[in-house]
Formats: C-alpha cells, sequence, structure tokens
C-alpha cells in the first residue's frame, strides 16, 4: 500500500517513460495514453505500479516465461555465476556453456553441436550464415538460397526480416538480402486449395514448397526455414501429412531443414520440441524465448553433427572454419540461468502439465466457440492456443480489427492478459492467442476461460 512520496516516485517515472523510452511496436497514441508500468511477478500473476494484479496468459506479452515469473533459483544460479566469472569470449570452454549444451542435447536425438547467442533473430542469422558458408565451401556458391512461407516470422533483423513472410511487417525496410524466397502458407482452416480425393490438405499445402525449389532449381536452395508451429502469424498448426512431405521433400533435393523453435522451444507445446510431435529430423534447431524464460537473454542454433563437420577446416584451409562470433555468447549467466530454468522444467514435470493443462485450455475454448459464432476456429498444442475470430463460419472473413482489440481490452481491464495477431504484421488482425506459464494448474486455466467468456460476451453484446 502506497503512501503520497511513493505516488510521486511512480508518477515522475510513469512521466520520465513517456519522454525518453522509445518502446517496441508501439504506436504513439498508444505510448502516449500512458503504458502500465508492471514492477512484480510471481507465477502466473504481474502486477503494475497502480497495485492491479493481472493473471498473464501471454507469458510476458511473446511466449518468453515459460517457467512464470519470480524464480529465485534461476536469479540465484546467476548470481552465482556472475560473482564467480562473468565473461570471456566464446572461444573459451565455459562450465554452465558445456553443462547446459549437454542436458539440451540429450532432448534432442540426433542433434550434437550448440552454439550460443542472444536472441532469436541473431540463432536464426547463425543457422543462414552456416547454409551460406556451406554452399561457398561444397556447392561453388550455388546452394545460397533460403527458401521461407508465408506468414511465419523469423526475427527483426534484416536478414530474419528477409525470411519472414509477413508482408505488412517488412514494409518500409527494404531492399532485404537478396536469395530468400517464399513459399504459400498451410493454413488449412483458410484453405486455398481445390483437393483432388487422393491427397490430403498437408500433402498438398507442403507441394508449394516443391514447386517453388523446381521453380528456382533444387541445385541452388540451400535450405528451407519453417515455424513447427506457426506463432506470430496466428497459431497455425500443421495439416496432418505435412511434415512428412517436407522432410521427403528437403531429403529428395539435399535442402537443409531449420526449424526456427524460438517460440515452441523448451516445453511450450507439450514436448521438449515443436517438431517432436511429428516425427521429423531436422538439421539445424533454432531456440530463445523459453530456452531461460525471459531471466536472461540467450538463444541456441542447434546442429547435427553432419552439419558441424561441413564447417570444419580442412588441412592447408585455414579459412574453412565458421568465421562468426557473438559477443555476448560469452556471458556465463545466460546458459547458468539456461540450466537451472531447465532443471525446474524436468524437476517440476512441466512438460507433462503443459500437455494435460493444454488440453483443459482446448476444451473449454471448444466450450466457448460452441456458444460464440464469431469464434471461427480454437487450435493449438500444449499451452499454445489461438482462436480466430470471423464474421461468420461459413465465409470465415475476418472480424473488423476493432472486435479483436476489444476482446483483448476486456480481457485486460478483467485482469487477464492474452496476445493477438496485429494488422500491422499479418494480413488480418483477427487471431487471439494464449500461452500461459507451463506452471499453470486447473484453476488458473479455469480462470482463464471464465475471463474469456466474460470478454466475448460483453464484447458480442456490445455492453
Ligand atoms: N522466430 C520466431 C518464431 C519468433 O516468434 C521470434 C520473436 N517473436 C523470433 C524468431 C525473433 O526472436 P527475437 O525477438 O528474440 O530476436
Amino acid at each position: 500500500l502506497m503512501n503520497q512520496s511513493m505516488h510521486e516516485v511512480i508518477d515522475q517515472l510513469h512521466q520520465d517513460d513517456k519522454t525518453h523510452v522509445w518502446h517496441h511496436l508501439t504506436p504513439g497514441a498508444a505510448a502516449e495514453a500512458g503504458l502500465p508500468m508492471f514492477v512484480e511477478g510471481e507465477g502466473l500473476v504481474i502486477r503494475d505500479s497502480q497495485g492491479k494484479e493481472y493473471l498473464d496468459a501471454s507469458a510476458g506479452g511473446v511466449w518468453v516465461t515459460n517457467v512464470g515469473y519470480g524464480r529465485k533459483e534461476i536469479a540465484d544460479a546467476m548470481h552465482a555465476q556472475l560473482t564467480k566469472l562473468n565473461f570471456f569470449a566464446s572461444s573459451m570452454a565455459g562450465v554452465p556453456a558445456t553443462k547446459f549444451a549437454k542436458r539440451l542435447l540429450e532432448k534432442m536425438p540426433g542433434l550434437s553441436r550448440v552454439y550460443y547467442s542472444n536472441s532469436g533473430s541473431e540463432a536464426n542469422e547463425k543457422a543462414f550464415k552456416m547454409v551460406r558458408q556451406i554452399s561457398a565451401k561444397h556447392h561453388g556458391g550455388k546452394k545460397s538460397k533460403i527458401l521461407y512461407r508465408e506468414r511465419d516470422y523469423h526475427g527483426t533483423t534484416i536478414a530474419a526480416l528477409s525470411a519472414t513472410g509477413q508482408t505488412q511487417r517488412r514494409a518500409q525496410y527494404g531492399p532485404f538480402v537478396p536469395g530468400f524466397v517464399e513459399f504459400p502458407h498451410c493454413h488449412e482452416y483458410q484453405s486455398q486449395y481445390e483437393l483432388s480425393e487422393d491427397k490430403s490438405y498437408g500433402v498438398r499445402a507442403a507441394q508449394a514448397m516443391e514447386e517453388v525449389i523446381l521453380k528456382e532449381g533444387p541445385d541452388t536452395v540451400g535450405a528451407v526455414i519453417l515455424e513447427p508451429i506457426t506463432a506470430g502469424g496466428g497459431v497455425i498448426l500443421p495439416p496432418e501429412g505435412y511434415w512428412q512431405e517436407i522432410q521427403r521433400t528437403c531429403k529428395k533435393y539435399e535442402i537443409l531443414l531449420i526449424m526456427d523453435e524460438v517460440v515452441c522451444g523448451i516445453g511450450r507445446t507439450g514436448n521438449w520440441f515443436g517438431y517432436q510431435h511429428f516425427d521429423i529430423q531436422p538439421d539445424i534447431v533454432t531456440m530463445a524465448k523459453g530456452v531461460a524464460s525471459g531471466y536472461a537473454a540467450i538463444s541456441c542454433t542447434v546442429t547435427t553433427e553432419a552439419v558441424f563437420d561441413l564447417l570444419q577446416e580442412e588441412a592447408g584451409d585455414e579459412l574453412g572454419y565458421f568465421r562468426d562470433i557473438s559477443t555476448y555468447g560469452g556471458c556465463q549467466a545466460g546458459p547458468a540461468a539456461a540450466l537451472a530454468n531447465l532443471e525446474i522444467i524436468e524437476r517440476e514435470g512441466l512438460i507433462d502439465n503443459c500437455r494435460i493443462q493444454g488440453e483443459r485450455l482446448l476444451a473449454g475454448l471448444e466450450k466457448l466457440k460452441a456458444k460464440y459464432p464469431i469464434i471461427g476456429d480454437v487450435r493449438g498444442k500444449g499451452l499454445f492456443v489461438g482462436i480466430e475470430l470471423v464474421t461468420d463460419p461459413v465465409n470465415k472473413a475476418p472480424v473488423a480489427d476493432a472486435i479483436t482489440v476489444g476482446i483483448a481490452a476486456r480481457c485486460k481491464a478483467l485482469g487477464l492478459l492474452i496476445g493477438r495477431t496485429n494488422r500491422s504484421f499479418t494480413a488480418a488482425n483477427n487471431i487471439l492467442n494464449m500461452s500461459p506459464a507451463l506452471i499453470a494448474t486447473d484453476a488458473d486455466i479455469d480462470k482463464i476461460l471464465s475471463i474469456l467468456d466474460k470478454a466475448f460476451e460483453l464484447e458480442t453484446t456490445n455492453e
């Protein structure tokens, strides 16, 4: 409970924020209206400077805080490491980096090397550089193109944006890096193919990638990057048969499969990794958010031994190794946090909990769908779900932006934080998403559902 001077301090902070901080993804009007200042968190609950509490079903706004807020154990592990040794550039064997790599790879059969950096974008940049160097060393520079899928997001840096299938997000930031080629999305609910009797939607959608490979010339394509489940593009689950066809095509043309697990990785979907739902074997896997649940900035680019071998120097070839560094890949706090994070997930059985609670959440959403006709589709895996809002279930046209924004705002007013697509990134702003921390209980899920129910009721009756 705040006294007068604490109020004054907080008012001043809000003023200074408006004057000095340039916020991510925030239009001026929203910042001018005043943003919440979150000051404390515990588990799934986050509190703002006015003392208002929210149940956070967005994992920190962007699918990050997998083990929840307020984990002293992670902070302690970082403190212990930082007071012992904070940093040395990555050409040194670090204790937590070595321990975490070993533990992580136990979860990823078939993969054997961990390359550290600091953000999802950067992890993807590393993957692109590996592909480009493999092309330079082994294919005379010819096999350098990288394919990406419409609606997928791979990051904010110029090359990662060049590999991003969201026109609105890219607009104004070109020219882009050459050699990135788009192929169509696989969102079955917004079907874009006439199917013949013998072909499933998944197979047809995956063949759209093969068509692009054939058009570009298979010997010019080095890799394809995909999200296992598209996150920001609208929680899009791959249709049945999709991944098998993608994997088959990659093998056929010797194209590396890069899996962007920046969102799905480390438990989010009820498996250690999203790709592990689909019985496929990627060559490169990138991950970031859940790696340390937001306690430290750390990302990983994980590869097979074959990829690693292709980038080792041969006798007399001093330039042959991977000529890349990330300064803060040498910060010891990241892997210390990642190791503590992984131990929490194991000890508390959070992967199983995520699967069980994800089913509870999805079952509840199905009930809401039956109740509110503007809910066209609900979908998800583990504690990673999306709700697609449409004007009617038959033509599936997106609702007006104001409805999606309105429901998210009503949830917030009722004390629940959820995410949504945004028209400045994607073609339509009609998909809500939720990703509570993997520690969610029955009571948390039921509370999320009851607040959502209320928000839909208020929005659809226009109260
Ligand atoms: N890949 C995916 C699938 C993402 O969702 C994101 C971030 N939302 C990124 C990459 C980029 O990660 P970062 O913001 O850490 O650079």
